[in-house]
């Protein structure tokens, strides 16, 4: 597994969130919206030419106060440097070079990583003329475009893509969770709590990254591989720009797991930011568990546990199928529990089902609420397969598969959770014609 991670860095107004928009498309954005969380997207999943990537608008970690402001953009250009695979740095030709755009340059100059300098805004050929000053920043990929229309911007992703390595996700020996959440939630705590003085650190399994450091736990007859991003930070870095740089190791993280182990903060409930992080691993279809950490720092009463779930649950929504757990590092509550959820989440992504069970159950359920005609037609689910993907994905073969509506697939999908145990796994309903 590797990262692949496309950093859009550049000064604020250049149209990073404009060429963003335009990556992520309209699909996630829908998605986005029934979580409520479209305002302040900074990362999100994109697709070219048969290529999936994570593209982070660093714009938006920015802060709006005026003196910080260039500090915070060259930390958040450090930081791109040292984690992303591919770095589009991108200028404005409407106000020509400035002497931000020339600070940016020099800091990219220096590393080995691919870099792109996508000037924005050439909308027509006088601006192309325009933008030929910005040869002079001297990168050998400089690419004109216009986000607005994208024109030229298809050009510039092709070019991109070639750093990224295709996403079929190799067999981990062991599972691979990853803690993520946002700093202060507990991360080293419970990393600290869960492999203690004998920390047996593993670095360069073959397959992964270079920088990421893996931990094997192997306790009570559970084993599995911890990718680290908590215990690497602390040491060197401190004038960094900490919500970025933790971002950035979140989605590396999600990257490489088989199973996220989601940690938040009971004082404060599901943020924004944990949102982002859920979607981002939902969409990388990876096993999820939430963890409520901080457990001890509540008040409780008798439904506390129960309500703070239920909304939780609805937050989340439509995938709520997911283990939540109320868990203290502090007291070392249900830290054990916590693994081997981790572990059952891991069993049911990996889970295969019989072909002629998977039909036996499911055509059952299809008669007995078959798909709504659409116009007058009729659509015939003849038989359905598990697909050989690395997460549960399942073909249903049918006359029509455009006119299958969105909540019919939603209630397969409902069917296959209750039918066979996928908590916290996202799983892939698919139509194909036969
Ligand atoms: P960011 O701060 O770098 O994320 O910039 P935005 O994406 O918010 O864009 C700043 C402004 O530039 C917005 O008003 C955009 O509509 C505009 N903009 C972005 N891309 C283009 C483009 O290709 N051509 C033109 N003419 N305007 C653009
Ligand atoms: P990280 O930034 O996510 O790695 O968070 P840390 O593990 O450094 O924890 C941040 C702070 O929260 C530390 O002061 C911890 O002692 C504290 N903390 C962690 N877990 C718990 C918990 O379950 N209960 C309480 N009360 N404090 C906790």
């Amino acid at each position: 597994m590797s990262n692949n991670i496309v950093a859009v860095v550049g000064r604020p107004n250049v149209g990073k969130s404009t060429l963003y928009n335009r990556l992520i498309g309209e699909r996630q954005a829908i998605i986005d919206d029934i979580s409520g969380v479209t305002r302040d997207r900074q990362y999100g999943t994109s697709y070219w030419n048969g290529k999936t990537f994570t593209v982070v608008d660093t714009g938006g970690f920015v802060k709006h106060s005026e003196d910080i402001f260039e500090a915070a953009i060259r930390s958040q250009v450090q930081i791109a440097i040292e984690e992303a695979r591919v770095i589009v740095f991108m200028v404005d030709v409407t106000t020509g070079i400035t002497d931000l755009d020339e600070e940016v340059a020099s800091m990219l100059r220096r590393t080995e990583k691919p870099v792109y300098l996508a000037v924005n805004k050439v909308d027509n050929h006088n601006r192309m003329m325009e933008a030929n000053e910005f040869w002079s920043l001297g990168f050998e990929n400089t690419y004109f475009l216009s986000s607005l229309t994208g024109s030229g911007s298809g050009d510039l992703l092709d070019a991109v893509v070639e750093h990224i390595e295709e996403k079929e996700e190799e067999p981990s020996q062991l599972p691979r969770f990853a803690i993520v959440g946002q700093p202060n939630v507990g991360k080293s705590s419970l990393t600290n709590a869960l492999l203690g003085e004998d920390r047996n650190i593993v670095t360069d399994i073959a397959g992964t990254t270079r920088d990421s450091i893996h931990s094997t736990y192997a306790k009570f007859d559970k084993e599995f591989l911890l990718i680290d991003t908590a215990g690497i930070r602390k040491k060197s870095r401190v004038h960094e720009d900490l919500e970025f740089y933790s971002v950035m190791r979140a989605i590396k993280a999600i990257e490489e797991a088989d199973v996220c182990l989601l940690m938040i903060d009971a004082q404060t409930g599901m943020e924004t930011q944990d949102m982002s992080i859920f979607r981002l691993a939902q969409r990388r279809n990876k096993g999820i568990v939430i963890l409520v950490n901080k457990w001890d720092l509540l008040e409780k009463e008798t439904n506390t546990a129960r309500d703070y779930e239920k909304e939780l649950r609805n937050r989340i929504a439509p995938f709520s199928d997911v283990p939540i757990l109320f868990i203290s590092v502090a007291d070392k509550q249900r830290i054990f529990q916590a693994v081997e959820t981790g572990l059952e989440v891991y069993e049911n992504r990996s889970r295969k089902i019989k072909t002629s069970t998977l039909n036996e159950v499911m055509l059952e359920a299809i008669e007995r609420y078959p798909p709504p005609s659409h116009r007058g037609r009729f659509v015939k689910i003849k038989y359905v397969t598990q697909l050989p993907t690395y997460y549960p994905a399942f073909a249903f073969f049918c006359n029509n598969p455009k006119h299958v509506k969105d909540n019919y697939r939603h209630y397969l999908e409902n069917q296959l959770r209750k039918k066979f145990n996928f908590s916290g796994v996202p799983i892939g309903v698919f139509f194909r014609k036969k």
